[in-house]
């Protein structure tokens, strides 16, 4: 009777000895082994003429672009995927390929969007200047700006015990007066874009802003809408985007420990390059 009673959390950490995963600390899985992340591009692949992923791609991350030579090509812009997998799908040729590519945190907008070239991290000075002001510990206001609620679920389950977000110095705030990061979820409706810019307002300096989920980046499939604009685009300067609808835990927990310097921006030009080292592992 007294087990019946026992919350499921208490009986799982009675059980395995901890419930807590020791993952960005010693190496442990980060509980999200077969996720789907953001589908990676292969230009190479492309077929002349074919457009199926850019018609399957229900918020326009996938569009058909003209380059100087007037030819169109397939432009994918991270920021914008809600990572539905139709363009795997629909791709004929394995262009757009499946992966597990969910730590897709980047600190510019232009990271997100698929490119030859390979764009630059932020100079040490910065860094220097981050891990000053913040040490190792940071405290986040959240403001849903509309959302469907998708990603509130994901940040909640960052203080469950699993990921127990506290243990690597991260805390919620109630109040904007004691945040460092504004952490904003949702489209970005026209209702909440003044009670999102008084927050912003009453945070001390410096203070930062975070985009989580493909709403807050780009708007996503409500991008544009009756009742919302694109996102936290020309509202709010956005210091870390986070597309993924919604993004998982721990690609949070990653998004966060960048912004810290406590882990390397991972995404370059829209893709994580080969070689790069798995999301899990040791932080600094
Ligand atoms: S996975 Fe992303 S890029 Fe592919 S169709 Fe869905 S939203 Fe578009
Ligand atoms: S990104 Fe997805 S889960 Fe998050 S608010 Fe938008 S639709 Fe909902």
């Amino acid at each position: 009777m007294a087990l019946k009673l026992m919350p499921l959390w208490t009986l799982y950490g009675l059980a395995r000895g901890r419930a807590t995963t020791r993952w960005r600390g010693q190496g442990d899985e980060p509980g999200q082994a077969g996720l789907l992340g953001m589908p990676r591009f292969d230009p190479a692949k492309c077929q002349d003429g074919c457009r199926d992923c850019a018609q399957a791609c229900l918020p326009g991350a996938i569009r058909l672009v003209a380059g100087d030579d007037g030819v169109e090509r397939v432009k994918v812009d991270y920021g914008r995927c809600v990572v539905c997998q139709l363009c795997v799908d629909a791709c004929p040729t394995g262009a757009l390929t499946a992966s597990q590519d969910w730590a897709f945190a980047s600190r510019s907008r232009e990271d997100l969007v698929w490119s030859r070239a390979a764009l630059s991290e932020e100079g040490a000075t910065l860094e220097r200047e981050i891990r000053r002001v913040f040490g190792r510990s940071l405290h986040i206001r959240h403001v849903d700006a509309g959302s469907c609620n998708g990603c509130e679920s994901e940040l909640q389950a960052l203080s469950n015990p699993y990921y127990n977000l506290h243990r690597l110095g991260v805390f919620f705030t109630a109040s904007p007066r004691f945040a460092d990061l504004l952490l904003v979820t949702g489209p970005v409706t026209y209702a909440m874009r003044g009670p999102l810019l008084e927050a912003f307002e009453a945070m001390p300096q410096p203070r930062f802003v975070m985009a989580a989920g493909t709403c807050a980046v780009s708007g996503g499939t409500n991008g544009g809408g009756y009742a919302c604009g694109n996102g936290l685009e020309g509202v709010l300067p956005v210091d870390l985007y986070l597309p993924g609808c919604p993004p998982s835990p721990p690609a949070i927990i990653h998004a966060l420990l960048m912004l810290l310097r406590r882990v390397p921006q991972r995404v370059r030009g829209g893709r994580i390059p080969p070689g790069e080292p798995p999301a899990a592992g040791r932080h600094a």
